[in-house]
């Protein structure tokens, strides 16, 4: 569901992606800072031997553009990991190229045998391939002392559901596999199918273009994404990009990897990079579609302040009860709120007052409310960005789960089920449903 083709025409019909994210305030960064000041960011290039296998099927276009990427990492001295789709080594040429990636220092990690799609695979078959790619990268790196330290998930998708997350979680866990995460999502993948053709179609013009929007593309992503975890962590955050090994990275990565050096940035190695305490927690984070660790860790936070939230609008219902104000409790329903109860539904916050107060005439009547919440759901979804990207959408309701208690001090306690939908405007919660029983 990226659609880079979307990003590449905007930019092509002459609207600059750089107006699409937020701009990035001008740090001393920007300006040129010390290198001890710089940032740290680790390359990951992925779909090794070379990706868009469809569209690089002869022996020597692999070679060039490996020996190409090769180049460019080694003249900026980048401690670049790359990551092997196994199924895609078919044979000694293949082998040949990741042979070049290793005589060049650079480590690699296992990104699975055929590349599957998480969300859509039956988790056993899943982890068999995650299993088979790594197998196939450990019997290739031992015979030279390597070996497969971390895995990169196909499509950044680790998983939709809690079941698959943690099975595979497991699965890497027990192969000392580590996840290796990305905070810089970029689309270059959607840029390689125009540029080949342009290149083979000898349109030097048309190439040279989709090279630059592809350049300035994966620049705004860096920003973008650079302040967004800067704005969680409250510091300067070192970062993960993600490139894949593809021919227009032959025309891109030069420029690119000159911009981030004038603009502050160090490039370092996974053992330092990872060692910072960003990437210490794993957000159980699922969805259909893969995306930033920046976007799953702000995504988890505001799923906890929405339960934060939520669990203090109720506390403060409660209070509210047990000092016989009928009106303030009924303050957390929308005006529209529906009431359903064994005896029917009524509508509008009025109703529900009104229901209550010939219920509960009086503070005896009342008695003293306890509720225990089970459960709170926030309720959300992925949405896609003008640039193409698969992100979270913002929390905008949530269901919760609980169950009531009145008690008397000359009476028998009544105990029941309620089931509440709230809804987010702004930073204010309301209850749009309520089902007691
Ligand atoms: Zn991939």
């Amino acid at each position: 569901m990226r659609s880079g083709a979307l990003l590449l025409s905007l930019i092509l019909s002459g609207t600059s992606f750089l107006f699409l994210v937020a701009p990035r305030s001008v740090t001393g960064a920007e300006s040129g800072a010390p290198a001890a000041a710089a940032r740290p960011i680790l390359v990951t290039v992925d779909d090794l031997p070379v990706a868009s296998p469809k569209l690089h099927t002869d022996a020597p276009d692999r070679e060039r553009v490996t020996r190409r990427l090769l180049e460019i990492l080694a003249r900026h001295r980048i401690p670049a990991v790359g990551f092997t789709i196994w199924g895609q080594v078919k044979g000694p040429a293949d082998a040949a190229l990741l042979d070049r990636w290793r005589a060049a220092g650079l480590e690699l990690g296992n990104h699975s045998f055929g590349h599957l799609d998480l969300p859509r695979t039956p988790v056993q078959a899943y982890v068999e391939d995650v299993e088979q790619g790594r197998a196939g990268l450990a019997a290739y790196l031992e015979p030279h002392g390597g070996k497969v330290r971390y895995f990169r998930f196909p499509y950044l998708r680790e998983g939709e559901t809690a079941e698959q997350w943690e099975a595979v979680r497991q699965a890497l866990a027990a192969s000392s596999q580590r996840v290796m995460p990305v905070t810089i999502d970029t689309q270059d993948w959607s840029f390689e199918e125009p540029y080949v053709t342009a290149v083979r179609h000898g349109d030097d013009r048309t190439a040279r273009d989709v090279a630059a929007t592809c350049l300035e593309a994966i620049k705004a992503e860096v920003r973008h994404h650079e302040e967004r975890g800067d704005d969680l962590f409250g510091r300067p955050t070192p970062q993960i990009l993600l490139l894949h090994a593809n021919a227009v990275g032959t025309a891109v990565w030069d420029d690119l990897f000159t911009w981030l050096e004038r603009v502050g940035h160090r490039f370092a190695g996974p053992d330092e990079v990872l060692k910072d305490p960003v990437f210490a927690e794993e957000p159980r984070f699922f969805a259909r579609y893969g995306c930033s660790l920046w976007d799953r860790i702000a995504h988890e936070r505001e799923a906890a302040q929405t339960r934060d939230d939520i669990a203090r609008l109720i506390a403060t219902q409660v209070e509210a009860w047990n000092r016989g104000d009928l009106a303030a409790f009924t303050s957390a329903y929308a005006d529209d709120a529906s009431f359903l109860s064994p005896t029917g539904m009524v509508h509008g916050r009025q109703a529900v007052l009104d229901r209550y107060t010939i219920r509960y005439p009086d503070k005896a009547a009342m008695g003293t409310l306890r509720l225990d919440l089970d459960e709170i759901r926030p309720v959300w979804g992925m949405e896609i960005t003008a640039g193409g990207d698969a992100v979270p959408g913002r929390i905008h309701g949530a269901s919760v789960a609980g169950r009531w208690t009145l008690s008397y001090p000359d009476k028998e306690q009544a105990a029941g089920r309620t089931l509440l939908v709230l809804s987010r405007a702004g930073n204010r919660w309301t209850i749009v449903q309520d089902a007691s029983m």
